[in-house]
């Protein structure tokens, strides 16, 4: 089965309007596709319509952005989620409301460098411009000729710990679990290799997840490594999560991975569609 359970569209940081991405997932062979964009849901009528029309089975879903413990920022999947679910709306909404002001931020730490312009440039970038992100600034930057690709805008400025990154109070994790249990989702956790976290507070982290209602976490990822997959297969076992398969695509000339490219899941895994159709 071509299960792609994690992706973005123009309505947050992907390149690919949300039709285009469900028409992209189509000619790739997806048989099952959520799109998931960044504490947003405005594409999902789009993509919606478009995969019905295609012929594609279509599940709503929304990546949470959440702070947890010192300074973290986790990603939660909600996949079959009600859209007209007020707890839900209200509570991205909450979280999207911060961006703007955070997006400042960024721009003036990144004057202070030397890189001008930054706001009204990566708003330039934003399909949606409630919805200003780092993927946003890393492309002003690459326009800027001052790097090649985004990924070296993360390493050189954008990434924790670079002159232009700034931390921001996301979600926290019981409220984003609670919005997406009232709106009926299943919430997974995003590419759980990719937390630059030591193995004890990644258990921790994981065991927190689950008690807090987490039901499943992604064994495949485009952001994750082989090693990654494997390690994140054993933790599904181990703490009886279910295992979702995603691209975590963002667009043709930026992802490694395509949407629906990604792996297939490792074997002894119950895949996270059983509790989708
Ligand atoms: P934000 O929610 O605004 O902090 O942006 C997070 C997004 O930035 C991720 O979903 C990716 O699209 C992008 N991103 C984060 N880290 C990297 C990286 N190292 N390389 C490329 N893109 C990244
Ligand atoms: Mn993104
Ligand atoms: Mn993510
Ligand atoms: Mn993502």
């Amino acid at each position: 089965m071509n299960a792609d359970l994690h992706c973005h569209s123009s309505a947050s940081d992907g390149l690919l309007s949300p039709a285009g991405v469900v028409r992209r997932a189509k000619t790739n062979g997806v048989e099952l596709l959520a799109l998931t964009d960044h504490d947003e849901i405005t594409g999902l009528a789009e993509a919606r319509n478009e995969a019905s029309g295609l012929g594609v089975d279509f599940v709503d879903g929304v990546e949470i952005s959440v702070s947890w413990g010192a300074d973290h920022t986790l990603h939660i999947v909600g996949l079959g989620i009600d859209t007209g679910n007020e707890a839900l709306r209200a509570g991205i909404a909450g979280v999207r409301s911060g961006r703007d002001q955070r997006a400042r931020r960024i721009a003036s730490a990144l004057e202070n460098v030397g890189i001008c312009g930054a706001y009204e440039g990566a708003l330039r970038h934003a399909g949606n411009p409630a919805l200003v992100g780092r993927a946003h600034f890393a492309r002003y930057i690459v326009e800027l000729g001052l790097v090649r690709e985004s990924r070296n805008v993360f390493e050189h400025w954008l990434a924790k710990g670079k002159l232009g990154y700034v931390p921001h109070p996301w979600a926290n994790l019981a409220d984003a679990l609670s919005w997406i249990r009232v709106a009926g989702g299943v919430a997974v956790l995003a590419h759980p290799g990719r937390y630059r976290v030591a193995r004890t507070e990644l258990h921790r982290m994981l065991a927190e997840f689950k008690e807090q209602g987490g039901e499943g976490i992604e064994v495949v990822s485009g952001l994750q490594t082989p090693a990654e997959v494997h390690e994140c297969a054993g933790l599904a076992r181990r703490f009886g999560f279910l295992a979702s398969c995603a691209s975590d695509f963002h667009g043709p000339d930026e992802s490694r991975v395509d949407v629906g490219r990604a792996r297939s899941l490792p074997d002894n895994l119950t895949p996270v569609w059983v509790r989708l159709r």
